[in-house]
């Protein structure tokens, strides 16, 4: 097959969704081309593709390829620049953009949407959510860190002794887990909440404190949905006294396909003191913080809530990396399950059916099609 790598976006995207290692394993069966500079921002020069099997190739090639990889979805003119047919794998957004679902449909392009990756065991190495929101979570540490302008681990000195900064981690997911186990890391003291139950054990098992919610409402699935007015009273409750004494804060509490729950209110960030810093990495989807705006720093009483565009650009290489990996994961799958069936939206797989987007004029994923017929009206 005949593969290519689209260049993002640079303007709002660092990252690559192939590396020069996978283009190499790649290059094994397929002819791969990589779209000039594609790999720049993240540290991949065009020379270390080349060296890896990989042909570097202008936009206009794209209309040759069987297989586009991309990051992000594609704008609705690169679009218009592929074959029928064509294979396109990568984060398409599928709830919030149905126009483009719609362009791939009616431009008869076979799109995955690696955005719907089954949470399973078996997905795991296909799982570029996890990969991504570990290092966000990481990344989101370190902004934070970098800003505050005080010392985070506990230091017993001549002069003086500093004490260990506190860090509260609402949302123990997956950025909320590498957010506790880095701040653990730089010496911090951490405490964490979710509203599932069965994180509490993680949370303590990286040697941060728990903060409980006095309630009987108990949630133990794999995701929370959105909480009852009684826990969500008791919930603010309890950390309008917790939040007072905090440092830093990052919050990563989201809802699958909704709206992030507003926790910490205007009001609650008046009683931290002046430092703090809040990193907020729900503000795609509206934010934990009533004052976030999303890709900005907002100050208030010398308080700062920061959110980013996108903060896997402040870790491109690793986060292509990881990607990349995950990419190929996916794509090994199909193309071992294409051999027995080419009639892709026949391969009897869960991680292929769910994330089949369009296929032959027709959007496969029926939640994602109701969307699409509502945006019409
Ligand atoms: P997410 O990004 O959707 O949400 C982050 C966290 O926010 C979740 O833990 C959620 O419970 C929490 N949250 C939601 N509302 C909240 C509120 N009001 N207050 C406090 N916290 C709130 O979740 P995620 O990180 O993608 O993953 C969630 C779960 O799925 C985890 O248990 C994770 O281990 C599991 N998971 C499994 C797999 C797999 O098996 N392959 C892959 C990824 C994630």
């Amino acid at each position: 097959m005949r593969l290519f790598v689209f260049a993002e976006n640079k303007g709002i995207e660092h990252r690559v969704s192939v590396t020069p290692n996978v283009c190499e394993k790649l290059a094994l069966n397929h002819e791969i081309s990589i779209e000039k500079g594609a790999g720049e921002m993240a540290g991949f020069d065009d020379f270390s593709y080349k060296s890896s099997g990989g042909k570097i190739s202008s936009k206009e090639n794209i209309e040759h390829a069987d297989v586009i990889f991309s990051i992000n979805p594609l704008e609705r003119d690169n679009i218009k620049l592929l074959k029928e047919k064509t294979i396109l794998i990568g984060l398409q957004e599928p709830f919030n953009n149905s126009n483009n679902v719609i362009l791939l449909r009616d431009s008869n392009i076979t799109s995955f949407a690696l955005d719907l990756i089954p949470r399973t065991t078996r997905a795991q190495y296909m799982d570029v959510l996890s990969s991504q929101a570990n290092l966000a979570g990481y990344r989101a540490v370190l902004e934070a860190v970098h800003i505050f302008k005080r010392a985070i681990p506990l230091m017993m000195t001549s002069a003086g002794t500093i004490p260990a900064a506190k860090i509260l981690v609402i949302g123990a997911g997956v950025a909320g887990l590498q957010a506790i186990a880095t701040a653990k890391r730089l010496g911090a003291s951490v405490s964490a909440f979710d509203v599932r139950a069965s994180t509490k054990e993680q949370v303590e098992s990286l040697g941060a404190k728990f903060v409980e919610i006095e309630t009987n409402e108990k949630m133990d699935g794999v995701y929370a949905d959105e909480m009852s007015d009684e826990y969500k009273k008791a919930q603010e409750s309890k950390l309008r006294t917790v939040i007072q004494s905090q440092d830093i804060i990052i919050t990563t509490a989201q809802i699958p396909e909704k709206k992030a729950p507003i926790i910490i209110k205007k009001d609650m960030v008046e009683t931290m003191k002046s430092g703090s810093i809040i990193v907020d990495l729900a503000s795609k989807t509206g934010g934990n913080c009533e004052l976030t705006k999303h890709g900005e720093i907002v100050e208030k009483n010398g308080i700062k809530i920061v959110s980013f565009d996108n903060i896997l650009n402040r870790i491109p290489f690793d986060a292509s990396k990881l990607f990349a990996k995950n990419v190929f994961a996916f794509f090994e799958l199909l193309v071992q399950k294409m051999s027995d069936q080419p009639e892709i939206s026949k391969i009897d797989d869960d991680i292929i059916k769910s994330t089949l987007l369009t296929y032959n004029g027709k959007i496969l994923n029926e939640r994602i099609e109701k969307i699409c017929q509502l945006s019409k009206h």
